[in-house]
């Protein structure tokens, strides 16, 4: 059984923590936190170790009530792997501390590629990462392209992407994000980041993406224009994603038109904090004209990268070699579709 620590139980954190402590090859030994706020509450609620990732905060968490176990420090000596979920840009201090220490550690993706050199698919890249000290799960909407790029360019090949992401303004919780009314081109420029973020799992993708922030909180969507290298009909594309693991492939007129009812059929499955962890694709989106596929998707921007850090782990800590075997292992713990 390896030890795993989260460093950052914030909206990723606590759901990777959860997602690790259901497999029976890894468990959660340790969680952090800056703030003595009602997440480092629930967090020790449910058997969490806490530990401060700010040691001068002590007193806070002692007025609040809230048991730590102690530090950051203290918490990354137990380990065998860090799962790194800091927001963006906190990383590269961190990394000082997992190097001095010798432990292992998995990053997100508001982390920069370089800072790992190394970034992290369960389906595209699983073995590269294979051993090695540390490495990055790609972000939210490079996840999402990525489940269900690889397997089209697995039965067709693709010569070429081109892609529109609209993106949610801020997670349900962030209330001070917006926009409240506007569609905000951003960034403004052309290619967006998304694209060479994919390059890094995707290896020698041709991907060109631009990207919209637009005034809501559910989900991400992409429309998707894919020129391939073989002919196919629409349907073998159909049963190709319907195939994949963490890929859904829904029907609008089963009243899932829309990000909402997306998340409205999540909390049917009754699903822990409503997450959809799969790729929901829109069946009526998929079509191929002049040998040109189209189709639109939604990503649950709080969730869908957390089998991926499961996968992760298996990797770095080589736990398993063979990626479907931890893919399968990870969405029967989790009930993954
Ligand atoms: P978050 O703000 O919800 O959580 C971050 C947590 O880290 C908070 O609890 C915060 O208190 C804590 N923290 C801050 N500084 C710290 C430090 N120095 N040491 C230890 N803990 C510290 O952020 P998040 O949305 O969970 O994002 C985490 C990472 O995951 C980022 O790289 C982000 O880009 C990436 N990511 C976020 C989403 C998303 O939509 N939320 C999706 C995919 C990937």
């Amino acid at each position: 059984m390896k030890s795993v620590v989260i460093n950052g139980y914030g909206t990723i954190g606590k759901r990777v923590a959860d997602a690790v402590n259901i497999q029976n090859d890894m468990k959660v030994i340790g969680v952090s936190k800056t703030k003595p706020d009602f997440e480092a509450k629930m967090a020790v609620k449910k058997g969490y170790d806490l530990y401060i990732a700010i040691p001068e905060r002590e007193q806070l968490f002692k007025d609040a009530g809230i048991e730590i176990a102690g530090t950051v420090d203290d918490m990354i000596k137990e380990a065998d792997v860090v799962v790194d979920c800091t927001p963006g840009n906190v990383g590269p201090a961190n990394l000082e501390k997992y190097k001095k220490e010798g432990v292992k550690a998995i990053y997100q993706g508001g982390e920069k590629h370089d800072l790992t050199g190394l970034s992290f698919n369960s389906f595209s890249n699983y073995d590269d990462s294979f051993g090695r000290e540390y490495t990055r799960v790609v972000s939210c909407n490079t996840t999402g392209l990525t489940r269900t790029l690889k397997p089209i360019d697995d039965l067709c090949g693709i010569k070429k992407i081109r892609a529109v992401m609209v993106r949610r303004g801020g997670d349900p919780n962030q209330v001070n994000k917006g926009p409240i009314n506007a569609i905000v081109p951003n960034p403004p420029t052309v290619p967006s980041h998304h694209g060479p973020d994919l390059k890094t799992v995707l290896y020698g993708s041709d991907i060109t993406t631009v990207a919209l922030i637009v005034p809501t909180t559910l989900m991400h969507q992409h429309s998707l224009m894919v020129e391939i290298e073989r002919s196919v009909e629409k349907e073998e594309i159909i049963e190709t994603l319907e195939k994949r693991s963490r890929v859904l492939v829904l029907d609008a007129k089963d009243g899932l038109g829309s990000t909402a009812e997306f998340m409205e059929y999540a909390k049917e499955l009754g699903r822990s904090r409503n997450d959809l962890f799969e790729i929901p694709v829109w069946r009526e989106s998929i079509n191929v004209v002049d040998g040109e596929l189209f189709y639109m998707q939604a990503v649950h921007q709080e969730s869908d990268v957390v089998p991926e850090n499961v996968d992760a782990i298996r990797s770095l800590l080589e736990l398993e070699g063979d990626n479907e075997k931890s893919i399968a292992k990870t969405n029967k713990a989790m009930g993954i579709l």
